[in-house]
């Protein structure tokens, strides 16, 4: 090919962007535009992981440094599906990936799921990261809440609705999460696990450090802290498991220090309904579960009734289904061959890929991501000769389109800006950063 390729990635989280920084580092001449809803680039980073953890958050330095490279271009602010749809990806591009991660809460089906009070942890964790697209208030009036799920997520969770507003002061939370935070009357909350302790898909350091807060007492309730001949398996076979058991066992062992806020861990109890009264959460029942030696668990018929106020369902993520791709709805992803996605006869659509979530899943630590991306980009170095050529590979034809259709986009020019004015305003509070919440707010500081 005489041209440089034009490749387009769908989504500024770190799936797109070391996906963009493989692409880039190969040997063809390429340049890569990525393309991201929000104004802001960094996805998950800036807006899933919990903003007490500043240490995965130093991610962010890296993914800087591939989104300043010249062959790389940032487009926020553009909606794929509304703003730009396939067929107009196709007019600009050789080919897209598709790096769109999972936002959404994975469903659960009980009775009074929907009631006042019940709530997905995907909207929680957006609203104390200061997404965009949520409500700047968030009812925190519950004394006893309920966390469904044992994954990382419900540790997030269940750590920001027990942490204090003055702890979480020195991070990057916005000025509305840090007052609703302070308003928050949670004393009590219970996270409850289906299985047994060494079927959690905690980790040992995410779990560790739940107990490191002084306004926090971790108590792991023995009741359940079932370990079978299949438990016993998983902790020869696998260190995290065996990390996990010591740490909850090591929690057993504690005695509470009367911190104002417990975190309360339950194994082998099942959520089967919200309770309400007046259409708002007054409890929640569970049915107790015993470990069938495999690893499964089964009911025993055996019900507890919890009075709480709210109930978070922190049961796993859920990708968005992508206007003119084909989707798993029971898997949750794009079908796809190692990250090229293949229809419903298992035909290849020729120069679509995906990476990250939205190809294996929301499961997986942020590294993971690399080598999903390195794989990706294989297949589609492999794909070369059999990709359609676009009609407008001029650098430059996407920036018109979008003016021409009046779309603000934000570019990484734009981000530095922001960047600087949310240092600017952490300054003056002696903290690292203040996010600016508010979408219009981040594109007009990011455009002016
Ligand atoms: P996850 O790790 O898959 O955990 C989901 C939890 O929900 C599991 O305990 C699962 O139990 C439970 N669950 C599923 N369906 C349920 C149901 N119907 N009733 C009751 N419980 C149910 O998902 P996640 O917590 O959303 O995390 C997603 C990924 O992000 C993970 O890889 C995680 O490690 C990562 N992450 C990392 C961090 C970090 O700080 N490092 C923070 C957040 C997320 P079963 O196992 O019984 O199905």
């Amino acid at each position: 090919m005489n041209r440089q390729l034009r490749v387009a990635v769908i989504g500024a989280g770190p799936a797109g962007i070391y996906a963009s920084d493989i692409l880039t580092k190969s040997d063809v001449d390429v340049s890569v535009d990525i393309i991201e809803r929000n104004p802001t680039p960094f996805g998950l980073i800036r807006y899933g992981v919990a903003p007490d953890h500043p240490r995965i958050k130093e991610i962010v330095k890296a993914l800087k440094r591939v989104l300043s490279q010249d062959d790389i271009r940032f487009f926020g602010n553009v909606d794929y599906g509304t703003d730009l749809k396939l067929d107009d990806l196709q007019q600009f591009y050789d080919a897209v990936i598709f790096a769109t991660g999972a936002h959404k809460d994975r469903q659960i089906q009980i009775p009074g799921i929907d009631l006042r009070g019940s709530y997905g942890a995907a909207d929680f964790v957006s609203w104390y990261n200061g997404h965009p697209d949520v409500h700047t208030e968030w009812p925190l009036e519950a004394e006893s809440v309920a966390v469904l799920g044992a994954g990382n997520v419900a540790l997030d969770v269940a750590r920001m609705l027990a942490k204090t507003a003055d702890e979480l002061l020195f991070t990057e939370i916005p000025d509305n999460v840090y007052r609703g935070i302070k308003a928050n009357r949670a004393q009590d909350v219970h996270l409850f696990a289906r299985r047994g302790p060494a079927q959690v898909k905690f980790t040992p350091m995410e779990l560790r450090e739940l107990g490191h807060s002084p306004n926090i007492d971790v108590i792991v309730h023995p009741e359940g802290f079932d370990l079978d001949e299949g438990s016993m398996d998983s902790i020869c076979a696998s260190k995290s498991v065996k990390l996990v058991v010591d740490t909850l066992q090591n929690y057993i062992a504690k005695d509470a220090t009367g911190a104002a806020h417990r975190i309360h861990i339950h194994f082998c109890q099942s959520p089967v309904e919200v309770l309400g009264e007046d259409g708002q959460v007054v409890g929640l029942r569970t049915e107790r579960t015993e470990l069938d030696g495999t690893g499964n668990a089964c009911g025993t018929g055996e019900f507890t009734d919890w009075p709480v106020q709210s109930v978070y369902r922190a049961i796993g993520y859920l990708s968005d289904n992508l206007a003119g791709l084909p989707f798993d709805a029971t898997t949750g992803v794009v079908p796809n061959d190692g990250g090229r996605v293949i229809d419903i006869d298992g035909e290849p659509l020729p120069g679509a890929y995906v990476t990250g979530w939205i190809k294996r899943g929301p499961i997986g630590l942020i590294g993971h991501t690399k080598s999903d991306a390195a794989q990706t980009i294989d297949m589609f170095l492999s794909d070369l000769d059999a990709l359609v050529a676009p009609e407008q590979p001029e650098v430059g034809a996407v920036d018109r389109y979008l003016d021409s259709r009046g779309i603000a986009f934000t570019t990484w020019e734009g981000w530095k800006k922001l960047d600087a004015h949310e240092i600017l305003r952490g300054e003056s509070q002696g903290r690292e950063r203040v996010k600016v919440v508010a979408r219009d707010d981040m594109v007009r500081i990011s455009n002016a």
